[in-house]
Formats: C-alpha cells, structure tokens, sequence
C-alpha cells in the first residue's frame, strides 16, 4: 500500500496587510520526498497520522508530496502560492498512482486571489488522483471551512483541543477514518452545517471554557461505529472572506437521518453561546499593568491577543510596551517580545553591551501602533531557536531568526527578525531570560498561552490594545463576509441568515 503525504499550514490574517513569501516558509523548512517523513515524521499532525497508521498498515510505503508550513502572518503572496501549487502538481504525477493521500491542513488560509487555499489545494489533489483514492486530512479548529474542502475530501478531522493540544491526535483521527474507508470498505458521507456567527478566540477554551460541552458532545459522536469524524470550527475570526462563520461537520458511514437532528441540536447550543462567548474581560492598556503591579504574585502574564503572533498579527505592536516605559519602576521588572527585524539589525550593530537607542516596532501595522523610542543596553545578541511543544504543534522546531536582548530600567524586550510562536515561555527561555523571575510578562497570544504558562503564572489578565487580532470588532473592517453575521449584525435566530437555514450533505 502507498500512502501520499503533505503538509500546508499557516493561518493566515486577513488584516494584516504584510504578505506571506516563499521565504517565511523556508525559514520552517521546505522538505519534500522522503525528506518530510525523515525530518517531521514525528511533528505534529504528520507525527500522530504515521503513528496510528503504522499500527493498521505496518508495511505502507509513505511517499512525500510536499511540506510547507509558516507561522500565521498576512495572505500568501500570489507568486509564492502558484509555485507551492506547482511543487504539489509534480510531486504528485512523480509519486505514480497512490492507494490514499493524507494532507496536514490549517483550514483558515488564504492566498492573494484565493481565499480559501486549504479548498484550493484539496480540489487540486483530488484532480490529480482521481475520484476513487481517498484522500483525508487534518485541520484547526479555528477552519473556515468552505464547501470546497468538504466535496475534495473523504474524512477531515478537525482538532477538539484548543489551546491545540491535540495536533499529534489530529493526525491520528485521520488516520483511523481511513483505515475505515481501505480496511473495512465504507463510503463517508459528509454533512454539514454553518453557523451566523464567529466569537473572540479569546473565549476559545475548550478545556475550561464556554464552549468545552460543544466539544464533548463531539467526542461522544465519535465514539459511535458508524461516524468517522466530528468537527465543530469555531473560525479564525480575523479572516475576511465569504465563508466566515462557525461550522458543524459529520462524516458518518450511514445516511441515517438522525444525525441532520443531532447536527441542529448541537447548532442549538452553539447559538445560546454566542454573546456570552463574545464577552470578554479585557482591559484597557494602562489598567491592565496597574493590575498586574497591584497582583501581589508574580509573575502576571498579560495576553495581548491583538497583536498575538498566534493570530497572524505582526508581533510588533507597542501598546504594552509604552505603558511599560511610563512607569518609574516595575518591580522584577516587565518582560516583552517584538518582531522587529530594523531592531534587531540595530542592536547587532551596537554590539554586546552597547549602547542602544532606537524605535522599536510600529512598523508592520501602523495604522494599529506606531514606533516607540527605546534608551538602553544590548544585554545580548543571539539566534532565536527551540522546539515548540504544547499549544499548536508538538516537536516543531522553530526558528525566529536573530535576536536580541534590550533592557531599559525595568523593562526587558526581546527582538526577533521573524514572526512565530507569542504564546510560549519557551520564546524568553531561548533567549537565557527566565519568565519567572519577571513581574509582569506578555504573551501575544488570546488563549493559548494559558496552557503554557499556568504552572507558574501568579495570574493571567487580558489587554485590550489595538491590533490586527483585536475582538474590537467595530473597529475592523469586513467586506467579504455575507450578512447578516454576528457580532456584526444582531440576529435572534440562525435561519435569519439563508445559508445557514438546515443542515446540507456533500454530494461528490
Ligand atoms: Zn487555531
């Protein structure tokens, strides 16, 4: 048996004006061939597909189409997109003829031209393999999952966890409903169903959170023998395209009508959440800090979702770090990260233990936060590297290319030329800077970060700053959306909105 596999991920935020290249992918590692189960067999959701499916079909033979993968950023630029296409097209026709295909996907990305490259992408593979070879795949639970992506695929399995914890499980999911369709001959039938509504990821919990017996209920539909996957999306909100909005999903063996019930029924208890989900205790940039210093414990760790690297928002934004710099002291100081690739080239140039004195950030979303003067000392200088493990990947080796440590007076920032994870202590860590030992540390991530930090936070608040993740929604601008969609419209009941009237099977 040969089995095809590939990987496309990165979130994209439409907001974000910056576009995606073909070199941000190369800093996460291009690989093709053998190279992707050599060098990620056991990252992530290609790690849990490989592990399950070596326990079904020990002997398959795994063939590498591709493997891309960059931090959420702005959209893919649209020559970068077209080569990625490409490289897909010839791997496949170099592969020969597959028994099925497993595909690593975000759900949320979109490219200059296209918004739904995740769709795009699966209607492509299923045009070079044909109708009959199965093909399933991975998403976020943040996808804004199209009708595209559900006609292309036979089973996508959706992550259940977020902070996503569940990646390598992900990959496995998949795997299980394909060992169902090649094993045991069962033809999947899709249903799905969207939803009028998309929520902060602020509230995205699904351990502890609002929305966790949503969650529960979908566990509870797989443990049945005729349902292949479950998926609730609750949507990448700062994604400006037709389809936002949250998405019921259920690949089932059987068309028993039962299942279009439950699927209502579970819509049901989505919509009683939504404007509890959407309000958030947040608070505004000044009283955010004072409350951490008046905490008593430390450290405080404040989530600056607008501007969270996990949300594809630049990682610049100096709201935080100005309130930081007006104070006369923090005690154990204040501890923040910025991508700022000038900053960091000015730093290198002071050296190690020079003087510095330049505008940090501001640079990549202007309209959101501008520069802020910085008079200092280079503490030190490095290449920023480590192994993300815990909220979105597991074993993911990220590199965020040089950095450098500045500090003036109680405050410590750390620069990094390029954008990736802003939920993990691992970040400071890398960098020999302790987070435990800081008064007040931001994590620029809504919701993630809480996975990450609560073993030792003294207490977690949330900012409400500007930025291209902001759940001000009043204050960004959708275009592309259909309507009425709340929160940007008012809406008693979901069948106010004609597409999301009942539920719908995928015909293929
Ligand atoms: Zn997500």
């Amino acid at each position: 048996m040969r089995i095809a596999i590939g990987q496309l991920w990165q979130e994209t935020n439409t907001f974000n004006r910056n576009p995606t290249r073909w070199a941000d992918f190369e800093n996460w590692g291009v690989a093709t061939g053998r190279d992707i189960a050599a060098k990620y067999g056991e990252t992530g959701e290609i790690g849990g597909f490989l592990k399950e499916t070596r326990t079904w079909a020990p002997d398959a033979e795994i063939v590498g189409l591709a493997r891309f993968v960059c931090w959420p950023w702005g959209a893919v630029e649209a020559g970068t997109w077209q080569r990625i296409q490409t490289l897909f097209i010839e791997q496949l026709k170099a592969a020969g003829k597959v028994d099925a295909v497993f595909l690593a996907l975000p759900g949320a990305m979109a490219a200059e031209g296209d918004d739904d490259v995740t769709g795009a992408l699966l209607e492509l593979v299923r045009r070079e393999v044909g109708p009959d070879v199965p093909i399933v795949g991975s998403l976020d639970l943040h996808g804004v999952i199209t009708k595209r992506m559900l006609r292309s695929a036979d089973v996508l399995a959706g992550y259940h966890a977020c902070p996503h914890l569940d990646s390598a499980e992900t990959g496995g999911r998949a795997s299980k409903g394909l060992r169902r369709i090649l094993q045991d001959g069962v033809k999947p039938v899709t249903r799905w169903r969207k939803l009028p509504m998309f929520t902060a990821a602020e509230s995205h919990n699904t351990f502890t959170g609002l929305p966790a017996p949503l969650y529960r209920t979908l566990e509870a539909w797989e443990r049945e023998p005729d349902v292949l996957s479950a998926g609730l999306y609750m949507a990448m909100p700062w994604y400006d395209a037709a389809d936002l909005g949250w998405t019921i999903t259920l690949t089932t063996t059987s068309a028993d009508a039962k299942w279009d019930r439950k699927i209502d029924e579970l819509a049901e208890e989505c919509w009683k959440l939504r404007e509890p989900m959407d309000t958030l205790e947040r608070f505004a940039p000044a009283d955010v800090v004072e409350k951490a210093l008046s905490h008593g414990g430390h450290p405080v760790v404040i989530g600056d979702g607008a501007d969270a690297t996990n949300s594809g928002s630049p990682g610049d934004g100096t709201t935080l770090l100005a309130e930081f710099l007006k104070r006369d002291r923090i005690p154990h100081g204040a501890l923040t990260f910025l991508v700022d690739p000038e900053s960091v080239a000015a730093a290198a140039a002071a050296g190690e233990g020079g003087a510095f004195d330049a505008p940090l950030g501001g640079r990549y979303a202007p309209e959101y936060s501008q520069p802020v003067r910085f008079r200092g000392k280079v503490e030190k200088l490095l290449d920023v590297k480590f192994i993300l493990d815990g909220h979105i990947s597991r074993n993911l080796p990220v590199h965020m290319g040089r950095g450098a440590v500045v500090r003036s007076g109680d405050v410590t920032v750390l620069l990094v030329e390029k954008n990736g994870p802003g939920s993990t202590p691992k970040l400071y860590e890398a960098a020999g800077l302790d987070p435990r030992q800081f008064g007040i540390v931001v994590a620029k991530s809504p919701a993630g970060f809480r996975a990450d930090y609560q073993s030792f936070a003294a207490g977690m608040l949330l900012a409400d700053c500007p930025g291209c993740a902001s759940p001000n929604w009043p204050r960004m601008r959708f275009d592309k959306v259909q309507r009425p969609l709340f929160p940007l419209d008012r809406l008693a009941r979901p069948e106010e909105a004609a597409w999301s009237r009942r539920v719908e099977r995928v015909e293929r």
